[in-house]
């Protein structure tokens, strides 16, 4: 199994890949550890693992649509729960139009996988239920239980759970993956912030100022764009863009360059790169005319025209050869 995204905790990715090429992956999870330790990033390789259209031990392989769009945020057979407000848990409700939904067959592969955040804050009568879910639930229906520690689950519900309990990593661990990450910090800084966090990588990326919200925010737009440009339909795209309404309009311009970036980069690895072409060079045009006045919503009627409509063209076009 392709684990090399989740820095250290080798034994774990050790079970796993022997798991995947034994009897299969698990129904359940129970993925355990302290926030910054890596819980995310092991539930989204078991998710595309599970979606992942490449030959078994090569799952997840990171570039097929399903392991694509998981990283997108947009595959609709991957759910997430999360409690709703600050603090606050999954609720027996959330369990049970989770439930309704999981009996409703899966969009596009043959499974549907739901990551329930905070599940060791959820309340006895939302545990009772998400018990009979993975008790009874459909055999295509994966369930991914992240909390940050284990105890707080009744004994009946973890006991129906593969456990995964996240470790801290090694200093020298820590450092090669933020040397990596961050070739423009000064080598003090990688090793203060290496001693610092106590194996929990998250910690360290924090400390080296990785997670400005903004900065976040502005790479997951950018990230899921790109995809939805890559390969969404046209309400995809729609939606996507309508999305940059949200932002500061200053930032528009920055937006772009990003997006331009990425595009390129995708390009490299593209089999089907004639879209992504078309995108760079859209996308160039459409900088020129963020810096005028435009908004949110003329820019993404632009960007439709421009996939679309001269998809259409090229399609009638290449029927003439
Ligand atoms: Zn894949």
């Amino acid at each position: 199994m392709e684990l090399t995204a989740l820095a250290g905790n080798q034994r774990l990715k050790e079970q796993l890949s022997q798991q995947q090429t034994g009897r299969g992956l698990a129904h359940a999870y129970l993925i355990s550890g302290p926030q910054g330790s890596g819980r995310h990033t092991l539930a989204r390789l078991l998710c595309q693992a599970m979606v992942c259209t490449a030959p078994q031990g090569d799952r997840p392989c990171g570039h097929c649509a399903p392991c694509k769009k998981v990283l997108g945020g947009i595959h609709p057979d991957v759910t997430t729960l999360a409690g709703s407000g600050e603090g606050k848990s999954i609720t027996v409700d959330q369990i049970r139009s989770l439930r309704a939904d999981a009996y409703v067959r899966p969009n596009e592969g043959e499974r549907k996988v739901y990551i329930l955040e905070g599940a060791g804050q959820m309340n006895a009568s939302a545990q009772n239920a998400m018990l009979k879910l993975l008790e009874e639930g459909p055999a295509y229906a994966a369930f991914l239980l992240l909390a940050e520690n284990g105890s707080g689950l009744l004994q009946t519900v973890r006991s129906r759970c593969e456990e995964l309990s996240l470790s801290p990593l090694s200093v020298g661990e820590c450092r090669s993956y933020l040397r990596a990450r961050f070739p423009q910090k000064s080598e003090g800084e990688i090793e203060r912030a290496a001693l610092d966090c106590q194996g929990i990588l998250g910690r360290a990326v924090e400390a080296l100022g990785e997670t400005d919200p903004a900065l976040e925010a502005r790479r997951e737009l950018v990230g899921r764009l790109a995809q939805v440009m890559e390969m969404g339909e046209e309400l995809d795209v729609l939606e996507a863009v309508m999305a940059l309404e949200k932002g500061a309009k200053e930032d528009l311009p920055r937006v772009l360059d990003a997006l331009e970036e990425e595009l390129i980069g995708r390009l490299g690895q593209a089999r089907q790169g004639k879209r992504l072409f078309r995108g760079v060079e859209l996308v160039r045009r459409l900088r020129s005319a963020a810096r005028l006045n435009v908004n949110a919503g003329q820019l993404a009627g632009w960007l439709c025209a421009g996939l679309f409509l001269e998809e259409t063209e090229g399609g009638i076009s290449s029927g003439d050869k």
